[in-house]
């Protein structure tokens, strides 16, 4: 791979010119950026010659690993045929419809129909627009308000960030739109206090029959939640958590929207995240590992019961985007699926890769420095506490956790800190000679970590 700068230049010209997500410019220009060239497999690559096992497969998309030429061929191939068309004015494309099918078969059986769109966060936007829509034509459009979780994660948009329930996001621009309110998070460790997982479960799924009620049920038009939340810190809900949620959005008959942008293909060892818990969602929002990042896209597959009342009454849904089933994003997902189902990856992580993943991960609980080391298919947290067995965080939350972000991508591993919950989420292709390195690099990380903090009086 040739580069035309050096890091310093390409450090420089970025901090004149390119605004990063999520980031604080100001210290990022004092700092400057990492410049990632290339990867392979599990690794990625950095202009400083750096090579990193990537814990977290990108941005959670990376289900494939890097450098699978499939996928790349997939596009070059599409891109030749037709690089674009638009689904607008009647018109479709093979790749489109083909991807349509195929998230139909793989689907749990209530989910016949897909729409695109081109990230999760548009995919959350769509089912707000089309929740509202499903109401207004079965005669109920006081059915406004959508409950969602406090630490959610559903995307960036005016609408994705108001369903999501980061506080820090809601403070800029005047977040929730109306129509959007958020109940607490099935996050035990943290909410917990002195009930048991199973009892706290029950408390937490509770509070969604509390604000039914206090909203008043048919002012509810649907509920949001991610299987296990990703960028909230890898919450994994007590087993009590789920069912009770079903009951309750069965008993008021409101729409329930699982979103799988993380949880869907393969990350929890089932398909999607709903399966495993063994829920019955309306709707599934899916993105990321959809193509395994190499191209962007997002759907949102739509259960029957909402897509007859959609195509049964008529009328135009006036929403949509124009790279909504674009053809090259849709023949890498098709392409990515079929490698996913070709090589029975969703299965090997259930029942080899999961397994062997929980058992190097937990040994992590043995640090001194870790309260609770949790996993669930491929994904990973540790909850990084001052004093064990106390489930009390450090004073100052989450500058331990960017300590330990940085030491660990200076140690050769990307993990990520949310406060002072590191988190990771593998490739799906991970095996488990790079789980031991990856475990032995995070050993490693917490030594350092946990030197510096007795040096600092913090441990
Ligand atoms: C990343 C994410 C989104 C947003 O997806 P984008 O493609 O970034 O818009 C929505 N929901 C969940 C659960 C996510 O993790």
């Amino acid at each position: 791979m040739t580069t035309t700068h050096t890091t310093a230049e390409w450090q420089a010209l970025d901090a004149a010119h390119y605004l990063h997500p999520f980031t604080d410019h100001k210290s990022l220009a004092a700092r400057g950026t990492r410049v990632i060239t290339h990867a392979e497999g599990v690794y990625l690559h950095d202009s400083e010659g750096h090579r990193i096992l990537d814990g977290m497969s990108g941005l959670w998309c990376v289900a494939l690993g890097y450098g699978r030429r499939e996928l790349a061929e997939a596009a070059y191939r599409q891109m030749q045929e037709l690089p674009y068309y638009n689904s607008f004015f009647q018109c479709a494309n093979p790749p489109a419809i083909e991807l349509a099918d195929r998230l139909a078969r793989l689907s749990p059986p209530q989910f016949q129909h897909a729409f695109f769109t081109g990230s999760g966060s548009e995919s959350n936007d769509t089912m707000v627009r089309m929740v509202r829509r499903y109401w207004e034509l079965r005669g109920q459009p006081e059915r406004q308000v959508i409950i969602s979780r406090w630490n959610g994660y559903h995307g960036s948009t005016m609408a994705g960030a108001s369903l999501g329930g980061m506080k820090a996001m809601h403070s800029q621009g005047g977040l929730p739109i109306p129509g959007i309110v958020h109940i607490g998070q099935p996050y035990w460790f943290e909410c917990g206090g002195d009930l048991d997982p199973d009892e706290f479960g029950l408390k937490a799924a509770r509070e969604l029959e509390q604000k039914i009620l206090e909203i008043g049920p048919d002012k509810v038009a649907a509920f949001i939640g991610e299987p296990v939340q990703g960028a909230g810190g890898v919450i994994i809900p007590p087993r009590t958590y789920w069912p009770e949620v079903q009951r309750i959005v069965d008993r008021y008959g409101i729409l329930f929207a699982s979103d799988e942008v993380i949880c869907g293909f393969g990350r929890t060892g089932e398909w999607f995240g709903c399966e495993h818990f063994g829920t019955r969602p309306d709707f599934m929002t899916l993105a990321k590992a959809i193509t395994s990042g190499y191209q962007p896209l997002g759907a949102l597959m739509v259960a029957d019961r909402v897509a007859q009342v959609l195509v049964g009454e008529g009328g135009e849904f006036f929403h949509g985007f124009t790279y909504s089933g674009h053809p090259v994003a849709a023949a890498v997902a098709n392409a990515n699926l079929e490698i996913l189902e070709r090589e029975r990856i969703v299965e090997r992580v259930r029942t080899e890769i999961a397994p062997y993943w929980a058992a190097r991960w937990r040994e992590l609980a043995d640090h001194p420095l870790v309260g609770e080391a949790r996993t669930l298919g491929l994904f990973g947290a540790l909850e990084l506490v001052p004093r064990k067995p106390s489930r009390a965080f450090f004073p100052e939350r989450g500058a331990v956790g960017t300590r330990c972000r940085d030491l660990s991508v200076k140690n050769g591993l990307v993990m990520r800190a949310v406060w002072d919950t590191m988190i990771a989420a593998p490739p799906l292709v991970i095996t488990p000679a790079e789980i031991d390195e990856l475990v032995s690099k995070a050993v490693q990380t917490l030594d350092q970590l946990h030197q510096e903090l007795r040096r600092d009086g913090l441990a």
